[in-house]
């Protein structure tokens, strides 16, 4: 007979009381893994019972830098015993002009707005193309989204999110909203008229199921707005931040929006997003047209200044390349051992996604390799598993995703 470790009882007895108490406590939008993280490390969290998870999530996204990077636990520290978290925007604060020269810079744009999660952003890039077409003479100019997007949750980004079932229930929504289809450019076309503002979109449709933009269509898009005076804002919350294997995704295609959103890794795990604008659109918002209590604190700008300045030194961007060339070299030996199950691979960098065959369970395979093998995935759509692990991992821990996720797919 084998003895369990006590440890691991205790975490099990602890995880599932805090199951059950969240349950009862919060408020049930969300369908959770019955799994309770208590601390983190690198590329791995650990559960109640101290049992060690391989991070391909990076909690959607957001912890590029994986977990307890030192420096950026050093300037979360310094700036809590500088005393100075928040003062709001009545006032200046040395971190938000430093996290923003250095976003400014990396971005090529010429003015930042930093708000508190992805969905501000995205209201704020929404003000700004009503705001600037309303300034030409155009108010309440329609905007072109993409079907299949995903641009947040908050009303006016959901309003440009094209997906009926997110939408549905809380219609009416923003008025003035179209959708063409992603990579269609004659889609696109075919929706604008002389009220037309804006086109918005993902530079890689990541809840969508990883759909990156194809050359041909961003730079379409690029022309199709210049030609009508419309503002270009590309959502890089998700594929933005070192993930594509650049900076931000849309320097892949040698175009430049007018408009981008960031979030997610800009504050790896503290909240934080930001608009950002460049050119004419940069001046379209006057004083008192936007602002946000928290948007841009101190302390959540320390940290984003350090993410920016570990990305650079670190040359973070580069590694996501090069991990992304090894990872989808894995993801094809996959898809070429499990062609019964495996319909596509897709993305690029350390954002990409294995989509499989109708009729396959995502849901338990994302589910066995959490339980089973310790191994934690995300899905996109009902179909696709997405990989957006921390930026930082390497060559072994994708060896060690592979090995785990064969096993799974091996035992269906
Ligand atoms: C996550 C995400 C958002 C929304 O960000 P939140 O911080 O959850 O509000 C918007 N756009 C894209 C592309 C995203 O992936």
């Amino acid at each position: 007979m084998r003895f369990m470790d006590d440890s691991i009882v205790k975490g099990t007895v602890v995880n599932d009381r805090l199951v059950k108490e969240g349950e009862e406590v919060l408020y049930k939008t969300y369908n959770r893994f019955p799994v309770v993280f208590d601390h983190a490390d690198g590329v791995y969290l650990f559960d109640e019972g101290d049992n060690r998870y391989l991070d391909f999530g990076a909690g959607i996204a957001v912890c590029g830098l994986g977990y307890k990077n030192l420096l950026i636990q050093d300037a979360m520290v310094s700036q809590i015993e500088k005393g100075l978290l928040h003062t709001s925007n009545l006032f200046y604060n040395e971190p938000a002009i430093e996290a923003g020269e250095k976003l400014l810079k990396a971005s090529e744009m010429d003015k930042v707005f930093f708000t508190n999660s992805g969905t501000e952003a995205i209201e704020g890039a929404l003000k700004i193309a009503r705001r600037y077409q309303f300034n030409k003479g155009k108010p309440g100019c329609e905007i072109i989204a993409m079907k299949d997007s995903f641009h947040g949750r908050s009303v006016g980004a959901l309003s440009v999110t094209g997906n009926q079932h997110y939408q549905e229930p809380f219609a009416p929504l923003m008025p003035g909203i179209k959708f063409a289809t992603f990579n269609d450019l004659d889609s696109v076309k075919a929706l604008v008229n002389a009220n037309t503002g804006a086109i918005i979109m993902e530079t890689i449709q990541g809840e969508g199921g990883i759909y990156p933009a194809t050359e041909e269509f961003i730079k379409g898009v690029r022309a199709l707005c210049d030609e009508h005076d419309m503002l270009l804002i590309l959502d890089e919350i998700q594929c933005g931040m070192g993930r594509s294997g650049r900076m931000f995704a849309w320097q892949r295609y040698g175009v430049k929006p007018d408009v981008m959103t960031v979030a997610k890794a800009l504050g790896n795990g503290v909240p934080i997003g930001a608009f950002l604008a460049c050119g004419e659109a940069a001046s379209a918002m006057k004083p008192g047209d936007h602002g946000s209590t928290y948007g841009g604190n101190p302390f959540v700008c320390s940290v984003a200044s350090a993410v920016l300045d570990v990305f650079k030194e670190a040359e973070i961007p580069q590694h996501a390349e090069l991990m992304g060339g090894y990872l989808d070299e894995k993801l094809e030996d996959l898809k070429e051992k499990y062609p019964s199950l495996i319909a596509d691979h897709r993305g690029v960098g350390l954002i990409q996604g294995l989509e499989f065959k109708e009729g396959v369970d995502v849901g338990k395979i994302v589910s066995d390799c959490l339980t089973k093998e310790h191994l934690i995935l995300i899905s996109a759509l009902h179909n696709t598993i997405r990989f957006v692990p921390p930026l930082v991992i390497e060559k072994t821990h994708i060896d060690e995703m592979t090995a785990r996720l064969d096993r799974v797919l091996g035992s269906l």
